[in-house]
């Protein structure tokens, strides 16, 4: 499955994927799902969203669990960020008839549509959509960066954007989403194990933070006589390192514009993207009022103006905790695997899904913790104890 699969969308030149939503990739990664499911006998659907479904067992028959993830990707992304889970999920499914497990309850496979984003700018798109948090309105107005509407570009793609909506009755017949996925960080590495169990997704958000001050001529303007907005900027980037180390927490200015934007001009505007995530809303917070303070405060010693908005804000998606305790006393049985328990940084469906349906996450270890990179990496051995610590996780759910 996995060397189907590492050909499609990547690009020689970076070596990195380039699976963007409803485009040529994109089909091709569906094509390659809807055979998998068919190889395997399970009963293939499309649902109003252009999520793709694998049952083995009726689904309306309620309680199923389904297990899957992405297969789209982020510009020049990695090999195993949501690939993994869904190439592992029918793996598991092998492994399970393989191991003669008879179910209980409905078995489900799904690919989500759209999760990262890249291309209308709007991550798990498909999960959201069906969960309501995305309206059809809203999803009709998303557009590419060649003004290619959502629906024109589903359409060409040979999927009705005139169905886009939520689906209560779909999730109502789930009764359990677990989503393996590669780590996209490196704790699974420091503590030396090959498996964790997600306990949260952290509370995340954007702020802008626009710096106005005055331009001039950066040969005859004294060093005195400035308003120069970089300077605030640099303390508001040094500001963000110190107070999320304090913090326990992570924040980046990854993004900056700079107006005039000339070498020989002090800048007029300077607007910084801060992007901060923590394991709890008090510890973001506290990141972001830190940063915030540092920067007025500069600001305001150098005749700056300053504007700070939050552009979007996603609060901490705490997990299923029985169905978090089922997977640990389920893999807790394995003798030689100790699984530990961590936060992560990085959104997903499974978040999206989480208020709607008992949801759970299984990382699998990533060496060097890299992801949204060509060089994202999780080793085979790591990836086969990933699948069969999922198959043990649908053996030990889909017979209670
Ligand atoms: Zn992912």
């Amino acid at each position: 499955m996995w060397a189907e699969l590492l050909p499609v969308g990547r690009s020689s030149a970076s070596g990195g994927y380039r699976r963007y939503a409803w485009t040529g990739a994109d089909t091709d990664c569906r094509t390659w799902f809807r055979e998998q499911a068919q190889a395997r006998g399970l009963a293939y659907e499309t649902d109003r969203n252009g999520n793709q479904w694998a049952w083995l067992g009726d689904p309306a028959a309620g309680n199923a669990v389904v297990t899957g993830s992405h297969l789209d990707s982020v510009p020049d992304g990695g090999a195993f960020d949501g690939p993994l889970g869904v190439v592992s999920a029918f793996a598991a499914l092998d492994e399970l008839r393989g191991r003669g497990t008879r179910f209980t309850r409905p078995l489900g496979i799904v690919n989500f549509g759209d999760e990262e984003g890249a291309r209308f700018g709007l991550a798990c798109v498909g999960s959201r959509l069906t969960s309501g948090a995305l309206t059809a309105g809203q999803a009709h107005r998303l557009t590419d960066a060649d003004g290619i509407t959502l629906p024109q570009a589903m359409e060409a793609a040979g999927h009705d954007p005139d169905t886009l909506g939520p689906d209560p009755e779909r999730l109502a017949r789930i009764g359990a989403f677990v989503e393996l996925h590669v780590e996209q960080g490196r704790a699974l590495d420091l503590s030396g194990d090959r498996i964790g169990i997600a306990s949260a997704i952290w509370p995340h958000g954007r702020w802008r933070f626009d710096f106005r001050g005055e331009a001039n001529h950066a040969g005859t303007t004294r060093l005195t006589d400035r308003h120069d907005p970089m300077l605030p900027y640099a303390e508001a980037v040094l500001a963000a390192r110190r107070e999320a180390e304090l913090a326990g927490a992570v924040a980046t200015f990854g993004k900056v514009a700079v107006e005039p934007n000339g070498v020989n001009a002090v800048p007029s505007l300077v607007r910084g993207w801060l992007d901060s995530r923590a394991a709890d809303q008090e510890g973001l917070d506290a990141v972001v009022a830190g940063v915030e303070k540092a920067a007025r405060e500069y600001a305001a010693a150098h005749g700056v103006d300053l504007g700070v908005e939050c552009e979007s804000f996603t609060p901490v998606v705490d997990f299923d905790h029985a169905l978090r305790d089922e997977l640990a006393r389920i893999l807790g049985k394995e003798a030689d695997l100790r699984v530990p328990v961590l936060g992560t940084g990085a959104g997903h469906d499974a978040g999206i899904l989480s208020g709607r349906v008992p949801t759970a996450m299984l990382f699998v270890r990533n060496p060097t913790g890299v992801s949204h990179s060509p060089a994202e990496h999780a080793a085979e051995d790591d990836c086969a104890a990933g699948v069969h610590a999922l198959a043990d996780v649908l053996e030990g759910l889909a017979r209670t």
